[in-house]
């Protein structure tokens, strides 16, 4: 008898141990639920792929294929060690007034960042908000979306045309902002100045920020604009048609009162985003202008050589006055030749998104990879 009962309180303490360990689990997995109610989940804008094989045909991230300006590797060799060991001018006024004074506008004009990602996310957080959702196409630069998540921003897209472009009459509605590049990514397409400037006249009570980022390659800028609208906003960078990419330089231009509380944001979570060698380059980059225009003019001439040899193999796309051309092919999907193309060690990008998941977008790169790039086309679809 005496046997049993102990067996049996062993056996309860047993399962009372095994409970309250059991408990004490559920306790701390319950805790580490509850930190994870904290966090700030986002869906992260996934860029385009950096491999580091050197041998590929990289057309796939919009990058310019020269090299940038002599005087920026200049500008690098001439920084001393001992520049290095002080922190950057916060107020960036190198860059600031060289890119002022090739705008003809004036310093406190200038808002400069870590490229315009960097310029963008600074410029959502500080202009958009308003209760109303902001607007942007529904076919546009897909880091738009994440940082209206990111800063719980309230947004609605508008739909393009079915050619792509924009129809100015979406905008015109109660909103919280505007946003759209143009020319405009991935399509290439870009807008007229009138359309431009319809669109910004009819939201005089929100900032419309126009992302230039592709302007250079033919695009007519919407600067003339700022002197008649306080509420434009214009974005650029030095990543496509300075060739600098790797510097991380984007910046803004827009009126005084605009750009200050851009600054103010900006000084309230880092003084000394530019570096050194960003505000020396920068300004060495500006400083010669033959060097940029002849750079544009042979992406340009690339850029239509490959627009006619697409044709030829039976791409369509609209018009693009951009970096990148943004093609379809009548008989192949976008997407097996994407794989094809890859596998041959050519790059491109594809979305696989509604709308546009039978395009390829190809960034226009030296004349050699561009022949390499159609032949490889054009020897594939022949042999399907
Ligand atoms: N805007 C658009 C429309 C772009 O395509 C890009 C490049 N991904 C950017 C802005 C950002 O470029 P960066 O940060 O290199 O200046």
């Amino acid at each position: 008898m005496k046997a049993a009962a102990s067996k049996e309180d062993g056996d309860k303490k047993r399962r009372a141990a095994h409970v309250s360990a059991y408990a004490w689990m559920m306790q701390e997995m319950e805790k580490m639920m509850r930190w994870e109610d904290n966090v700030r989940k986002v869906v992260p804008y996934t860029p385009g792929e950096q491999p580091g094989d050197r041998d590929i045909i990289k057309l796939n991230t919009n990058e310019n294929p020269y090299p940038p300006a002599p005087g920026v590797m200049e500008a690098l060799r001439e920084i001393r060690p001992e520049d290095y060991s002080l922190y950057p001018d916060p107020d960036a006024s190198l860059l600031r007034q060289s890119l002022a004074d090739y705008h003809g506008v004036s310093k406190e004009q200038v808002f400069v960042g870590v490229g315009s990602d960097d310029v963008l996310a600074i410029a959502f957080l500080t202009f958009f908000n308003g209760k109303e959702p902001i607007l942007f196409p529904d076919i546009t630069y897909s880091f738009y979306d994440v940082w209206a998540e990111l800063y719980r921003i309230p947004y609605m897209t508008r739909p393009l045309r079915e050619d792509f472009t924009i129809d100015p009459a979406d905008y015109k509605a109660d909103c919280g902002g505007v946003i759209f590049p143009n020319p405009n990514a991935p399509t290439g397409v870009l807008e007229s100045l009138a359309v431009v400037e319809e669109i910004v006249s009819a939201n005089p009570g929100v900032v419309v920020i126009v992302d230039e980022a592709y302007i250079d390659f033919g695009g007519i800028s919407a600067l003339p604009l700022l002197s008649n609208y306080e509420n434009l906003l214009i974005v650029r960078t030095f990543s496509k048609s300075r060739s600098m990419a790797g510097m991380r330089i984007g910046y803004a231009v827009g009126n005084e009162k605009l750009i200050g509380y851009l600054n103010d944001v900006k000084f309230s979570f880092n003084s000394y985003t530019m570096n050194l060698p960003s505000l020396r380059c920068g300004a060495a980059s500006i400083a010669d202008e033959a060097y940029f225009q002849e750079n544009l003019q042979k992406v340009i001439a690339t850029r239509e050589w490959t627009k006619g040899e697409l044709s030829r193999l039976g791409f369509t796309f609209a018009d693009s006055k951009s970096n990148f051309i943004f093609a379809s092919h009548g008989k192949v999907p976008a997407k097996e030749l994407f794989e094809a193309l890859k596998e041959a060690g050519i790059y491109v990008r594809y979305f696989g998104k509604p709308r546009i998941d039978n395009y390829l977008r190809i960034s226009v790169g030296t004349d050699e990879s561009m022949r390499r790039l159609i032949s490889f086309l054009e020897r594939y679809i022949e042999n399907r």
